[in-house]
């Protein structure tokens, strides 16, 4: 009988902890001015696992927004320390989007998508091996997709 895999993601002050059984589902980058003013970086990282699979310690504070789509979309963050944690879309209600940083190093697979690149400084480069979309992907973005070479 094998475990389970455990996979824990902590803030800063170690007062919220979030435990997940699964390996992410998926890893993506989004450069969009809201996750630009939400992490205070300029792009978020996220890495998605099944929420039912995830189990949340702690009491994290939430904001929840509107989206351009007009879909809600509620981002958690700590009240001690501040680190960003999750987001949580109305359009994908199963999934918790993890901030990657929260998570231990080594453990973010590579990856895959890079959303609203239109919002990227000039001088940043493409991930390598990513399908690029110019808006969200998730939201039915028209914005051809390509891969990055
Ligand atoms: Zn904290
Ligand atoms: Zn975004």
């Amino acid at each position: 009988m094998t475990m389970a895999e455990t996979t824990t993601a902590t803030c800063i002050c170690g007062s919220i902890k979030i435990t997940t059984t699964q390996l992410p589902h998926a890893t993506a980058i989004c450069h969009c001015t809201d996750c630009r003013k939400f992490t205070g970086a300029i792009g978020a990282f996220y890495v998605s696992v099944p929420r039912d699979r995830a189990t949340i310690t702690g009491s994290p504070s939430a904001y929840t927004k509107k989206a351009d789509s007009g879909r809600w979309i509620t981002r958690s963050w700590c009240g001690n320390c501040g680190s960003n944690l999750f987001d949580v879309a109305e359009k994908h209600p199963g999934l918790l989007f993890l901030h990657g940083g929260i998570l231990p190093v080594g453990s973010i697979p590579e990856p895959n998508m890079e959303m609203y690149v239109r919002g990227c400084e000039r001088w940043e480069a493409r991930y390598p091996h990513c399908i690029v979309f110019g808006g969200d992907v998730f939201e039915g973005e028209t914005f051809e997709g390509e891969t990055a070479t």
